[in-house]
């Protein structure tokens, strides 16, 4: 039976609640994001990932763009030290991110790419700006397009 072995990370903050959403995610709780990062570095550093082989890692939410890119890079940095004697290399690890339109830039891209991410999830529910409106989501397609061509640049 195969060990292979998935992280997945929550950041559970947002920029604004969609009203269709039934994540765990919170919008107007940034007081909370600190003490959150540092619960989840003490989790990890307790956590013996060593009985099974790590292939992929994946930052979901919530709004995992939506916070500080440090705070990404920071769990990322911790996770490499962790996995120094994984079976899969780190860098033929898959690491996944979601982004979500108006929360992410260049700089972030950058940080994310030199952390390690490879691979990029881009929310977009609608190309329809009105429907993107109701639904709560806070950009609109055409800001979609900025966040794929500013990924696209950045070649992650
Ligand atoms: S961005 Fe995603 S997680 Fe956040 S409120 Fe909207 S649907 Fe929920």
């Amino acid at each position: 039976m195969s060990n292979n072995f998935g992280i997945y990370i929550h950041i559970p903050f947002c920029k604004r609640k969609c009203s269709y959403c039934d994540f765990i995610s919170f919008c107007n709780k940034d007081n909370l994001i600190e003490s959150y990062i540092d619960a989840l570095k003490k989790e990890i550093e307790e956590f013996d990932f060593t009985k099974n082989i790590v292939t992929t890692i994946y930052i979901g939410g919530g709004t995992p763009s939506y916070i500080n890119e440090n705070y990404i890079k920071e769990i990322l940095d911790l996770l490499k030290e962790k996995l120094v004697n994984n079976k899969v290399s780190w860098q033929d690890l898959e690491i996944t991110i979601e982004v979500n339109p108006g929360t992410v830039n260049k700089q972030k891209l950058e940080t994310y790419k030199e952390s390690g991410v490879n691979r990029l999830s881009i929310g977009l529910q609608s190309t329809n700006n009105r429907l993107l409106k109701q639904i709560g989501r806070i950009h609109t397609y055409e800001e979609f397009l900025d966040t794929y061509n500013l990924a696209k640049g950045a070649r992650i």
